[in-house]
């Protein structure tokens, strides 16, 4: 934030003299905070209706099940009504994972504090993704190694650093057929450490990789749609990294698999997470 509220320009007019511009940026910096508030408000006000929409599409499957082998058949309008509900369900936790996505984005663009800075063991983020993501894995039978240097250290906040790496390997299984593997290596030198995550998955088009990033773009919103994402894993990755005075790259052929690294500064910040982006939602 700028805080004196102005910006100041010089430009010379000419004779020997200059003329200094000064324009109030207070209310553009309003205006984008009232915007996350507003974002993040109204996220948590459907987080209840949801949480019950779930609840109560539970309660009709539980109310619909057959009562096991011996039980007739279900009717038609049974069979159609629990059908309805499963429907129900699956929506209604797509929405959830939605509203708690930008939840968590509005939080990293700085509707609140963020945590200060701390050293962060990389193979604990690593250690906590691979935990994180093994049923996901396990479910499309995909193995996720673990390769690279052990004993780094990286500077800000675990569960941020965790939730980059999280979501990159979400995506990693998401968009990989089964029996792949998804790798995730780490590497330093002086000045970096990086996190890589490689997949044998379907690859990014050109036209998309530079767009991937941004809020709700989605490559191929078939294949997308299935895998119940919600266009926002990227976005949030993206502020992370910034956040943490990074950034993520990626280098993907269509159909030949992608790895997304994610590169952190190797020494300690002065005081990083106070110099948080401006951005609006
Ligand atoms: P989503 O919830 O759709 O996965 P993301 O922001 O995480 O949203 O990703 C944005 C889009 O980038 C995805 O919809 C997908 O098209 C593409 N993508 C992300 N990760 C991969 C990957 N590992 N392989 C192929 N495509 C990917």
């Amino acid at each position: 934030e700028n805080p004196l509220g102005v910006h100041l320009r010089a430009m010379a007019i000419g004779g020997g003299h200059v003329a200094v511009e000064a324009v109030d940026v207070t209310e553009s910096h309003r205006l984008a905070r009232v915007r996350r508030d507003f974002v993040a408000n109204v996220s948590h006000e459907l987080k209840t209706p949801i949480g019950a929409l779930q609840l109560l599409a539970e309660a009709l499957l539980d109310a619909t099940e057959p009562a096991g082998a011996a039980a007739p058949d279900l009717s038609e309008d049974l069979v159609a009504a629990r059908r309805f509900a499963e429907r129900i369900q699956h929506e209604s936790t797509r929405l959830g994972r939605l509203v708690q996505e930008l939840l968590e984005l509005t939080r990293l663009q700085g509707a609140e504090p963020q945590p200060p800075p701390e050293p962060v063991a990389v193979d604990w983020v690593v250690a906590e993704v691979v935990d994180r993501t093994r049923t996901s894995a396990a479910a499309r039978r995909i193995e996720v190694e673990v390769t690279g240097e052990r004993g780094l250290t990286v500077y800000g906040s675990d569960t941020q650093l965790a939730t980059a790496v999280s979501n990159l390997v979400e995506n990693a299984i998401n968009y990989s057929g089964e029996d792949t593997t998804v790798r995730i290596a780490t590497r330093a030198d002086d000045e970096h450490v990086e996190i890589a995550v490689t997949d044998q998955g379907i690859g990014i088009a050109p036209t998309d990789v530079d767009r991937i990033f941004e809020r709700f773009y989605r490559a191929d919103q078939a294949r997308s749609r299935d895998t119940g994402g919600t266009g926002l894993g990227l976005a949030i990755v993206k502020h992370i990294a910034s956040n943490h005075g990074g950034r993520v790259e990626v280098a993907s052929t269509l159909g030949g698999g992608s790895t997304f690294t994610l590169r952190l500064p190797a020494r300690p910040p002065d005081d990083l997470l106070a110099t948080l982006p401006p951005a609006g939602i």
